[in-house]
């Protein structure tokens, strides 16, 4: 005889009771105080908050970039906070991309060699010339996806700096994340510009069914993403859906 079961969905990323605080010389700062929050795979979800609310913080966590004081981030159910220090290099550099506010491209490189330096890093020099050829085509493709075919050796000093995002966006594609954290990844372009980048990481999360993670202190630009989880005094105050 069958039992019904509903469907489970597959929960991707979460953190569990996180604490986290910062020492200011004798002084413990608490900023994360038993933060709860889970992200399903597949789902946009923004973290919002005034500026210092730790939202960064949560996102550095959430990217293993940093470790919590207590309680645990899991990916897929698995605690991988705690994990050597070997496999959470390895967890950050396959599972997750990232973007920041202010892009952080190395303004000698033209754009396609920004969008490569992460691998020739990654795959060391010798075996990074032997895929060549492949990674080159896979960079030419995902700055063709993010808007910016046009654009290929161009330095980020000719750029926008909305050209500026989506190259670091590309770059954050190319290890073929399974999660984007982005930080603020609107907070240094005109409204317009925002809303194009925003534009961008929806068709991402839509038609390639990547997970997003996304700080923002902007409610107009959380809105757009599916889910809105605000920080206050260093807990998750309250769940919206959004619009
Ligand atoms: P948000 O991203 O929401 O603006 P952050 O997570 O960057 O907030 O910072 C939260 C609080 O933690 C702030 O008061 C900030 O000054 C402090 N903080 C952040 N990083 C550090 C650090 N490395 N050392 C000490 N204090 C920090
Ligand atoms: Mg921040």
């Amino acid at each position: 005889m069958h039992t019904l079961r509903m469907p489970q969905s597959k929960t991707h990323l979460s953190a569990v009771a996180i604490d986290k605080a910062y020492l200011k010389g004798a002084h413990r700062i608490p900023v994360l105080r038993g933060v709860d929050v889970s992200v399903a795979a597949g789902e946009f979800i923004s973290i919002v908050g005034q500026s210092g609310s730790g939202k960064s913080t949560l996102m550095h966590l959430l990217g293993l970039l940093d470790a919590p004081d207590m309680g645990e981030v899991r990916l897929n159910g698995d605690r991988i906070d705690n994990l050597p220090a070997r496999v959470r290099d390895d967890l950050r550099n396959n599972v997750f991309g990232f973007v920041f506010q202010f892009y952080h491209l190395l303004p000698e490189l033209t754009l396609v060699e920004n969008v490569l330096a992460p691998l020739m890093i990654r795959h060391g020099v010798f075996s990074y010339w032997g895929k060549k050829n492949a990674f080159l085509e896979q960079a030419q493709e995902i700055l063709d996806r993010v808007g910016l075919g046009h654009r290929l050796h161009h330095r980020p000093s000719e750029l926008s700096g909305g050209e500026m995002q989506r190259a670091a966006i590309a770059r954050a594609l190319m290890n073929q994340p399974e999660v984007l954290l982005a930080d603020e990844p609107t907070g240094n372009l005109d409204s317009h510009t925002g809303g194009e980048i925003l534009d961008l990481l929806c068709s991402l999360n839509e038609d390639e069914g990547l997970t997003i993670i996304m700080v923002t202190h902007d409610d107009y630009i959380a809105q757009q993403s599916q889910r809105i989880v605000r920080l206050t005094e260093g807990r998750i105050q309250e769940l919206e859906e959004a619009a």
